[in-house]
């Protein structure tokens, strides 16, 4: 064979097994359920007909870039730092957390379950945001959840009235967890899009609602809103916002709660503050940031400034303690939140202070029990 030969049929080689591997991709992403389905035609037709939709995408509110462009060095050192993350970045051993006592759970309680799933009953109903009990990923072997010496399940779950979802990121949605606790759902609560996902997982229609930004919806003595955040969606490889994300303001008779999902910082935290009056207890995102996508997640230290701008009297750091994410340490975020907030409130009359509580995983708090021990710094 002479040497001129040889490389044509090298290069044939690469093609086919790049298009073999591009055909094995693409038929794991068509079959598999877990990447979600499509809006069926009457979601479609209020997709098209939003005004947060451009004919192609969903957008935010302000111009977003989703990625910084052009980093290379950050995004090496973002993927070093997930592969091969530093001995004292993610926590040695079980994190402890408390039992889930479901029975214990009364109105105007609320229970962190790690990363942005909150259970929490008002008004005689339990409400969960953006329930997660597995790993954030497609395949499992990757951002399995970290280990915590009381585990929760679906099955130790009540039956929950609405089922909250910020966005369908793999963190925030979950094939398998909806499909476990389907049943025992009354309604799904979705941004526009992601029923979808859900009919695909087989959710019937009549349990699911969505919503696009600012709609609201009465159910007996209590008012859901779904507001804006700044951020992104997609499960898939061209899916990139084509279903909204956002965040969830929830009007009880006895309380007024927020729940960021996830998202940059922006004068939307203003606006919803202004015109919800404030809230009781705000669930604010504070977890796997990094300056490679500073636009759509917030650092702590914008955290604590959107906590502010939204008028919440209590707030809870979220969307972290579960999975590493990012870059940072897995106990970072929850120092430099109240190492901001302790700044703020230093220079505030005591009326006007901001309290910041940061309960164990699975521990029940409400407006007046307010855990203020930093477990978390724990050196053991
Ligand atoms: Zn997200």
């Amino acid at each position: 064979m002479s040497i001129k030969n040889k490389h044509p049929k090298r290069i044939i080689k690469i093609i086919i097994i790049l298009c073999a591997l591009f055909s094995i991709s693409f038929l794991y992403i068509k079959i598999n359920p877990f990447f979600g389905g499509n809006p069926d035609i009457v979601s479609k037709k209020r997709i098209i007909h939003s005004e947060n939709y451009d004919g192609t995408r969903f957008k935010n509110l302000l111009p977003t870039q989703t990625i910084e462009k052009g980093n290379i060095m950050r995004i090496l050192t973002v993927a070093k730092s997930q592969l091969f993350p530093s001995p004292t970045k993610n926590p040695k051993g079980k994190i402890k957390s408390e039992k889930l006592e479901v029975k214990a759970i009364h109105n105007g309680d609320f229970v962190w379950l790690g990363h942005s799933t909150i259970l929490f009953k008002t008004n005689d109903k339990f409400i969960i945001t953006d329930p997660i009990f597995y790993n954030a990923a497609p395949v499992p072997f990757i951002e399995k959840p970290f280990e915590v010496t009381n585990k929760v399940l679906t099955k130790d779950l009540p039956y929950i009235d609405i089922v909250l979802i910020s966005h369908d990121h793999y963190d925030h949605l979950d094939y398998h967890t909806i499909k476990e606790i389907a049943s025992k759902v009354g309604l799904f609560y979705v941004p526009l899009g992601i029923k979808g996902h859900l009919q695909r997982w087989g959710v019937p229609d009549k349990k699911i609602i969505e919503f696009d930004w600012y709609d609201e919806i009465k159910l007996e003595d209590m008012k859901f809103v779904f507001t804006p955040s700044r951020h992104s969606s997609g499960r898939s490889i061209n899916d990139k916002c084509k279903t909204l994300w956002g965040s969830w303001v929830i009007i009880s008779p006895d309380i007024k709660i927020y729940f960021s999902g996830d998202g940059g910082y922006s004068n939307e935290f203003t606006k919803i503050g202004e015109m919800f009056n404030g809230f009781d207890i705000a669930f604010m995102e504070c977890g796997a940031y990094d300056k490679l996508w500073k636009n759509v997640h917030m650092f702590p230290e914008e955290t604590a400034q959107a906590i502010i701008d939204i008028h919440a009297k209590i707030a809870v750091p979220i969307h972290w303690g579960k999975f590493d994410l990012s870059t940072h340490k897995w106990n970072e975020s929850p120092v430099r939140l109240l190492k901001s907030m302790n700044k703020y409130n230093n220079e505030q009359k005591k009326e006007n202070k901001i309290i910041i509580t940061t309960p164990k995983i699975n521990e029940i708090i409400n407006l007046n029990h307010l855990p203020q021990n930093t477990w978390w710094n724990n050196k053991e």
